[in-house]
């Protein structure tokens, strides 16, 4: 398997005394975003080739917490929401409703009256192409398509070919324009997403086959290519560049036109390129255990986090860099070789899993701690904050932290407290036990 061997990984944004300084005001474990990275990236997702415009969305159930929805409302992106609750939160944060485009799996009850305040939405099956046709009648709609093609990191984060439920299958074109030709729809964009951290030959492969159903649908004036760009969180990873990515789609683009006579705009949703890089998780270790002197025995760290903030190693076999600080703030001189754990009781819950493999343990080489040092977890801005195994184990929810561009902390989420945890309980009346 891909391994680095036994470089030991580097902080990214913060500076070892900037880890004590989080400890010291907002308590571990807690999240640190960083203002300039999130900036960065959304000015070089901005950069996309393109021939004929480009609107970049924000896939924001990468990390939800308005202030990242209000900085990338600065930088000018658009958004691309999961659920009827995600497009309620990108208003609240700011965005308009035609800012905002729904592709879900489940359309929510409050629906209609979303649509009605210009909601752009991706029909993602026929069953709910059928019922946006009867909600609205003549409207114009997206249609999600899974190409047949599908590329992830892993089995769980590919959303494409025959094993993936996401988007129309392409072989059922004729069941689809049926059904806009049924109500009168007129479909304006062609939408799909085929996996996270994709191949980029296999996604380029499917833009191709994306303008394809273009051709079909000769009212479509957008192609949306999703997102999935690649980002290495450890060093040893590669990097999607989004300019050599583009750069032939930008060429297939041209050629469409030049055949066609129609200038497709196109739309990117990123969520992991814009994120992942873009925030870390500021960790104590609160215990150190040892089992067997043999072979088979590890040194295991125990962080006061876990999977109740940074779910994807126990779900994915997600590798993210360690990196040790000492409770002085300085990088420890000696490494050593621990299993790190979070705690939850349950063994799943494992910092350190063997890459595509999440029962498996690996040891990872690191500066040499003991109880009461610090322990950052990098690469935790995308699929962490918001996809926890929120409240398992009654943990609070984790503070959120803003690194500004003059370093400034601002906090941005607070601690949960035990009342907010039960505050939607309702008590068991005596007589009914
Ligand atoms: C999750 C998702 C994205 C973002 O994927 P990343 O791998 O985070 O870039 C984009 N579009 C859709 C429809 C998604 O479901």
């Amino acid at each position: 398997m891909a391994s680095g061997g036994d470089d030991v990984e580097t902080l990214r944004f913060l500076t070892p005394k900037d880890c004590v300084a989080v400890k010291e005001k907002f308590g571990t474990p807690t999240y640190v975003y960083d203002l300039a990275r999130l900036q960065e990236q959304a000015t070089k997702a901005k950069a996309f080739p393109n021939a004929f415009g480009l609107t970049v969305r924000y896939a924001m159930k990468a990390s939800p917490n308005a202030a990242i929805l209000k900085v990338f409302r600065k930088a000018g992106l658009h958004i691309d929401a999961s659920s009827g609750y995600e497009v309620h939160r990108a208003v609240k944060a700011g965005f308009q409703y035609d800012q905002i485009s729904l592709s879900t799996q489940e359309f929510p009850d409050f629906f209609p009256e979303l649509v009605d305040k210009g909601l752009k939405v991706n029909a993602c099956s026929l069953s709910q192409l059928e019922a946006y046709g009867i909600m609205f009648p003549g409207a114009k709609v997206g249609l999600r398509f899974n190409p047949g093609l599908g590329s992830g990191g892993t089995g769980k984060t590919n959303v494409g070919g025959p094993s993936s439920s996401f988007g129309i299958w392409h072989e059922l074109l004729p069941e689809a324009k049926e059904i806009v030709e049924r109500h009168g729809l007129i479909v304006d964009r062609i939408h799909t997403h085929i996996g996270s951290g994709s191949d980029p030959a296999v996604w380029q492969k499917t833009s191709g086959m994306s303008l394809d159903l273009c051709r079909q649908f000769p009212t479509v004036e957008t192609l949306n290519l999703g997102g999935g760009y690649k980002v290495g969180r450890m060093s040893y990873e590669k990097s999607t560049d989004l300019q050599v990515v583009g750069s032939p789609v930008k060429e297939l683009f041209q050629k469409f036109a030049e055949e066609t006579g129609r200038e497709l705009k196109l739309e990117i949703e990123p969520g992991t390129f814009l994120l992942a890089n873009s925030c870390a998780v500021v960790c104590t270790v609160q215990d150190k255990v040892k089992t067997s002197d043999d072979a088979d025995g590890h040194v295991f760290l125990k962080l006061d986090a876990g999977m109740t903030e940074v779910l994807r190693p126990s779900l994915y076999a997600a590798q993210h860099p360690l990196v040790t600080v000492s409770a002085a703030g300085e990088l420890p001189k000696e490494h050593a070789s621990y299993v790190v754990v979070g705690h939850c009781c349950e063994s799943g819950d494992l910092m350190t899993p063997t890459p595509d493999d999440a029962e498996g343990i690996a040891e990872r080489t690191m500066g040499a701690v003991d109880i009461g040092d610090l322990l950052v977890v990098e690469g935790a801005g995308a699929y962490c904050a918001g996809m926890s195994s929120k409240n398992y184990n009654s943990f609070p929810e984790a503070p959120e932290v803003m690194k500004g561009a003059d370093g400034t902390m601002h906090l941005i989420r607070q601690k949960q407290t035990l009342e907010q945890i039960l505050v939607n309980e309702v008590e068991l009346p005596d007589a009914a036990c």
